[in-house]
């Protein structure tokens, strides 16, 4: 969907404002595809200002995958927003300056709306954040239970950590500390 700037007609302090259904392919996150819907749309605000037009989108959307601990069914629902500067003469501007989604004042709606979502997403997709995930050992969903494995492995690596021989607890930690600040 393209809107072309020139074609919106704006005078000096009006504005334009309406909203566009919006399909955006699935964003694959963590190499991980999840299905997007935007059932109410996207925003789009233009104003025009002095030496160009303020294009802004906003949208509320669903993603639907698997949660990034536990691989069952999550969804997330994520707001992005986004507001460019599309200048009516090029003159001074780079070409970094300016969105790659605007080019000769026609505004690629979608591929800005999708844009403001990726910059928006969660680091992670998870179904709670209180998702205790998968067990690593036998790969049961800590959600239902504790499995049996769970205490052992604990029990086992604490066992490993008396044997070794650390020397002055709390040594290591003091080094990294000492090197970070001597950076900055
Ligand atoms: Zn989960
Ligand atoms: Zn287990």
């Amino acid at each position: 969907m393209f809107l072309n700037l020139a074609d919106v007609a704006l005078r000096g302090g009006e504005r334009y404002r309406r909203t566009h259904a919006l399909e955006l392919e699935p964003i694959v996150w963590g190499g991980v595809d999840y299905r997007v819907l935007v059932p109410a749309g996207v925003r789009v605000t233009i104003d025009r200002v002095t030496g160009g037009y303020l294009v802004s989108v906003a949208l509320e959307a669903k993603m639907y995958g698997p949660c990034a601990r536990c691989l069952s069914e999550a969804v997330v629902e994520v707001h992005a927003q986004q507001q460019e500067f599309a200048p009516t003469a090029k003159d001074g501007w780079e070409e970094t300056d300016t969105s790659e989604f605007i080019k000769d004042l026609v505004v690629d709606v979608a591929g800005l709306a999708r844009e403001a979502l990726v910059l928006a997403l969660p680091a992670q997709v998870v179904c709670s954040e209180a998702c205790r995930g998968l067990c690593a050992q036998c790969g049961m969903d800590l959600n239902r239970g504790a499995c049996g494995c769970s205490a052992e492995e604990i029990d086992e690596r604490w066992s490993r950590l008396k044997d070794l021989d650390l020397g002055e607890p709390g040594a290591a930690t003091g080094e990294n500390e000492g090197t970070v600040s001597g950076e900055a």
